[in-house]
């Protein structure tokens, strides 16, 4: 995966290799995905939902330049996957999900494998994670049609959110990195992607 998939597709920050190197991408799949861990895509999980393309969990992550003493929150905790890898590179990680049974699923998968800094919460991710805020990076793993206002509301000084960010339905979104400065929020593109939509409520 890292010398094939990672590095010569732009994952260049050692770090964000070695935490990807080290999480075992098919114990968050279901037996019958497990044969397709390491191929080169997104794959189903329950629920109708899909785990995130390693690359594109890889140049999320290293977009949103984690420090070791830092906090994070990810939304749309999925199978948990993106969770884990992210959790290496932080202090500690809240991450929200809307579908009980996948939170549910995700956090025994996490609690299994030893992710110990990993909080998984039923909710609208939309909202953030209030309790916890600020954060120093914010991970969406679904497409919204604007940037949820909590969520910039949340990141701490100098913090950076990554969200891919719809335009129109029949289009790819685009990926962005929002960092909020001097009270100020700005954003740069990334590269287009295809995330499923991130739902309300
Ligand atoms: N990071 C995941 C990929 C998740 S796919 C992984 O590594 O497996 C996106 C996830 O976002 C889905 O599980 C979906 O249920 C969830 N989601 C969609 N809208 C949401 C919302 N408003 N709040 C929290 N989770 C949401």
């Amino acid at each position: 995966m890292v010398s094939e998939q990672l590095r010569p597709h732009g994952v260049t920050d050692e770090r964000v290799l070695e935490a990807m190197a080290s999480v075992p991408r098919e114990e968050f799949l279901a037996p019958r995905m497990r044969r397709h861990a390491y191929e080169d895509r997104a794959l189903a999980i329950e629920c109708g939902q899909t785990i995130s393309q390693p690359l594109v969990v890889a140049l999320m992550i290293q977009a949103a330049a984690p420090r070791p003493d830092g906090i994070a929150l990810e939304v749309g905790t999925g199978s948990g996957y993106a969770a884990a890898v992210l959790s290496r590179l932080c202090r500690k990680l809240f991450t929200v999900e809307r579908e009980p049974a996948l939170a549910e699923h995700a956090s025994e998968t996490l609690r299994r494998l030893g992710f110990d800094n990993v909080e998984v919460a039923v909710g609208d991710g939309t909202l953030g994670w209030p309790a916890e805020a600020p954060y120093d990076v914010i991970l969406v793993a679904a497409a919204a049609l604007g940037v949820p206002q909590p969520l910039l509301d949340q990141l701490s000084e100098g913090g950076r959110l990554v969200i891919p960010v719809a335009t129109s339905a029949d289009e790819p979104q685009d990926l962005r990195v929002y960092v909020r400065r001097n009270g100020d929020v700005s954003y740069r593109s990334l590269f287009p992607v295809l995330f499923v939509p991130l739902r309300p409520g």
